[in-house]
């Protein structure tokens, strides 16, 4: 097991918030980032993410997950230019990227060879495989970084966003997408029990006050957000609200559930100093632009378009 501080203000000092599979899970009395604490260390999660955890990731994706892609993707183009370099991190064999529009320049990264291995044979897909901190592409590269479920599986987003800073264009877009929202009723209500906390692999969560935060240290504005799960196919809405209550009374966990999942579109505020690996934290700039108040003013009328499991 490893022991670490808070990867976003580097406090040392937490409360209990759950407890789940023999982990504690604690949350942050400064800034109030959850995350599991001990975690398994990197011999233990290896051991974790064997052959058999990535078995899922070679297999095509479901209908339903396959038709989530697609309403995903759909939504993006109402934020972002449909075109330039998209680099999908966590893309397992590269489903999502086969859903993009061939109008995207399609970049992966991904940990499991197997999975690599049969994203570049079937769909001839250009993934590298690693962390988004030790990829060999140039500096400003991306036009889009998308992070679809794998936030919360990162040992330091903190450094992963930094990362992703650095690959991207000066006006490049980062999309955080499908994390548990732990600030939502599901994750309130529920805690340990909400339904996407498995302490041994997702090893922080978020709610929006803490994602926003870690997007501005690591040089981000976020514009966008959206929380999937109405209109997509994993909500039954009906059936949903009933559990929601069941669940919660009979010491289950939590349906598939409004504001369950979040995705954030995040834009690239500030041109890392050339040469530095570490973006220096800044002070944000005062005012945003036109377009992103435009934008944001957008986000009040944004279809809520469904909930994913990831
Ligand atoms: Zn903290």
């Amino acid at each position: 097991m490893e022991y670490v501080g808070c990867n976003l203000c580097e406090q040392d000092e937490t409360r209990p918030w759950g407890f789940k599979d023999g982990l504690n899970i604690v949350a942050c009395k400064k800034c109030g980032l959850v995350y599991t604490n001990p975690r398994l260390d990197q011999q233990e999660l290896e051991a974790y993410y064997n052959p058999s955890y990535f078995d899922d990731r070679t297999q095509d994706a479901d209908p339903q997950r396959y038709r989530m892609y697609q309403l995903e993707v759909e939504d993006m183009s109402r934020t972002i230019k449909m075109k330039g370099r998209f680099l999908d991190v966590g893309c397992a064999n590269g489903i999502f990227l086969t859903v993009l529009p061939n109008t995207f320049e399609k970049y992966g990264i991904e940990f499991s060879e197997e999975a690599v291995e049969m994203g570049r044979q079937k769909f001839g897909l250009n993934i590298q495989i690693g962390k988004l901190s030790e990829v060999s592409y140039q500096d400003r590269y991306f036009d889009t970084i998308h992070m679809r479920a794998v936030i919360e599986h990162m040992e330091s987003p903190r450094e992963q966003l930094e990362a992703a800073n650095r690959l991207l264009k000066p006006d490049g877009w980062l999309i955080v997408s499908t994390t548990p929202n732990i600030g939502g009723p599901i994750g309130s209500l529920y805690r340990e029990r909400a339904r996407l906390v498995y302490p041994k692999e997702h090893i922080y969560y978020f709610t929006r006050g803490t994602l926003s935060q870690m997007l501005k240290k690591t040089g981000f504005t976020p514009i966008r957000w959206v929380y999937p799960y109405w209109r997509t196919p994993y909500a039954r809405v009906a059936k949903d609200l009933a559990d929601f209550v069941l669940n919660y009374l009979t010491g289950r966990d939590s349906p598939p559930f409004w504001h369950s999942v979040m995705t954030v579109y995040a834009k690239k505020e500030r041109v890392p100093s050339d040469g530095g690996e570490k973006v220096t934290v800044q002070p944000r700039h005062p005012e945003r632009s036109s377009t992103q108040s435009k934008l944001r003013e957008g986000s009040r009328f944004s279809r809520f378009f469904g909930r994913s499991l990831p």
